[in-house]
């Protein structure tokens, strides 16, 4: 995969989870408040309503109280005192005053049977005395059933009013009151029935008993017929556009009591409430969707580092596969040549003995024969010498511990090295002990783990400065170290150092498995790999390694 395809599959994949993860926690945590937003509206109206309906069911007993009292009270004057007493207009007007305290009638009167007004105590005394109520509605519905309560009526007055009108047992006489109709219209103006809220009574065909609060023009058949449906299901409450309507029998049914609540402002607190809901929700799923992309970044993120990482160890193994390829094939070379060299050093040998053999006097450049002779058996020697250490370096098959020589390793992998710290200027100082033990290792793993400590340590001084490269008996170990004077080991490098892919060197240089795979590599042959800082400054890199035969023991130390 490109590098651009792969941020590009990333990005996506950052997308998507992001995506699924607002789709799972946001989704319902929506549905949620959809549903209970909707729950709790119905269930506000529905309690709203059922306040209404008892408002309403309230409101009528009071009313029909009022007009059964008044009913009664007139009923009670007319059998307890008797028309010819009551037709004596100043008893009439006395007995009015001892009982209308509360100012409930404004005047009473004394009907005959033929409608004559036989007597009179109110306001009306001039206009009303010698009226005939023969032909009055009133009249004739309260000699049919003795008692009546008439719909609100301008009548002679020219005033809106109703009439309570109560006749004796053998219709000769009505005793009839006049109800004030402001104190009967606050019989429902008390009714508290919200902001935009109406309460009035109309009669069936839609006229007005008490006023409406709202101003309201007469009601529409269409609402007639709603508020008569509504009274016949007992005044329980509706919805009908943004009201909330109850309508109720009172007055033997002739009238319609109609309680109007509206539902904006009922429903003022709710939305209060669904407001602060929706603010809520809306900062939940702010943050889930913050929390989904934080989230989602750093897990792909770590999923793309964790793709670099296992890329540069592929590659780095890659690379370690081609290190090891080229040391076999420097091996074989190496063989190949080994063999025509010790031919010439063998040849050159030969030559020079052959000619300690001739007449000296007879060879005329004798002296310069031996010393081309000597240089060849020397450089034959050196490039011995090198093929040698090549052979060693790669001979070795992998994954063997052997018995080694821990002095010889060493040397044979520092000697690789000398040329590369005369670059740096650092001088490589071996202090390896005498008559050590042999130690078991893999000795090309263990040429590995030098080279990689020898490698830091160049990295680490730069430039001047010296590596000291020791071997030691360590109880029953061999160890070797590997001081050098460089900067040392920081607290995080020290905590660290183990850690796969923990470099501090620049990119393209460090990878970071170096001393991850040293350790791996020691452990693997019984060994252990420790690093810590010198006194005087810089690290100091140990191996240990497990000693063949432990009863040998360590001689003295030998400077080479
Ligand atoms: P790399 O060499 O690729 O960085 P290593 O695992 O070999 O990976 O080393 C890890 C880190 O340890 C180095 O980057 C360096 O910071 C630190 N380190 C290793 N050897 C030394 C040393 N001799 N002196 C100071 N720091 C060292």
């Amino acid at each position: 995969m490109t590098v651009r395809a792969r941020e590009a599959f990333y990005a996506k994949q950052k997308f998507l989870f992001a995506l699924v993860f607002v789709v799972v926690a946001v989704v319902p945590l929506l549905i949620l408040n959809f549903n209970a937003a909707r729950f709790y509206q119905d269930s506000w109206i529905e309690g709203t309503s059922l306040e209404l309906t008892t408002l309403a069911r309230d409101r009528k007993e009071i009313i029909d109280r009022f007009l059964a009292a008044e009913e009664d009270l007139l009923a009670g004057y007319l059998s307890f005192f008797g028309p010819h007493a009551l037709v004596d207009g100043q008893r009439l007007g006395r007995l009015f005053d001892a009982t209308n305290r509360s100012g409930a009638i404004t005047d009473l009167g004394v009907i005959d049977h033929l409608g004559w007004h036989r007597a009179y105590h109110g306001p009306f005394e001039q206009a009303l005395s010698n009226e005939n109520y023969a032909q009055a509605d009133w009249f004739a519905e309260v000699m049919k059933g003795g008692r009546y309560v008439s719909d609100v009526f301008p009548g002679v007055r020219q005033v809106p009013h109703l009439v309570v009108a109560v006749a004796d047992a053998d219709r000769r006489w009505i005793l009839r009151a006049t109800v004030n109709s402001a104190f009967f219209n606050s019989l429902l103006e008390s009714v508290n029935v919200g902001p935009d809220g109406d309460a009035f009574i109309v009669n069936r065909r839609g006229e007005w008993q008490t006023p409406s609060r709202r101003g309201q023009d007469v009601p529409s058949p269409a609402q007639l017929a709603l508020f008569a449906d509504l009274a016949d299901r007992g005044g329980k409450a509706v919805r009908s556009g943004d009201h909330l309507v109850s309508a109720i029998a009172v007055n033997d049914g002739r009238w319609l009591m109609v309680l109007k609540s509206s539902l904006p402002a009922a429903l003022a607190s709710y939305d209060e409430a669904r407001r602060l809901d929706t603010a809520v929700v809306a900062i939940a799923t702010v943050l889930i969707v913050l929390v989904a992309v934080v989230l989602t970044r750093s897990m792909i993120g770590r999923l793309e580092r964790a793709e670099q990482d296992r890329s540069v160890l592929v590659n780095h193994m890659g690379e370690m596969e081609k290190m090891a390829l080229i040391g076999r094939l420097a091996a074989s070379v190496a063989h190949e040549i080994n063999n025509p060299l010790q031919l010439i050093a063998d040849q050159a040998g030969l030559m020079r003995d052959l000619m300690e053999d001739e007449r000296q006097e007879s060879l005329l450049h004798a002296e310069d024969y031996f010393l081309a002779l000597g240089k060849i058996r020397t450089q034959t020697g050196r490039a011995g010498t090198i093929t040698r250490r090549l052979l060693g370096f790669s001979h070795a098959p992998e994954g063997r511990d052997m018995e080694i020589d821990i002095n010889q390793a060493l040397e044979e992998t520092v000697a690789l090295f000398e040329h590369e710290a005369r670059r740096h200027r650092i001088v490589l100082l071996r202090r390896y002990g005498a008559n050590l033990p042999k130690a078991i290792c893999d000795p090309a793993r263990l040429q590995q783990v030098i080279l990689n400590i020898l490698h830091n340590a160049i990295d680490a001084i730069g430039k001047d400065g010296s590596i000291e490269i020791a071997s030691r008996l360590a109880g029953d170990r061999v160890a070797a170290d590997f001081a050098d004077n460089g900067p040392g080991l920081s607290g995080t490098v020290l905590t660290h150092l183990y850690d796969p892919f923990f470099t501090t060197k620049p990119k393209g240089k460090g990878t970071g498995l170096g001393l991850y795979v040293s350790r791996e590599i020691m452990e693997k042959s019984g060994g252990r790999l420790t690093a810590a800082n010198r006194q005087e400054g810089g690290a100091v890199f140990s191996l240990y390694l497990p000693a063949a035969d432990r009863r040998q023991t360590g001689g003295a130390e030998q400077r080479v």
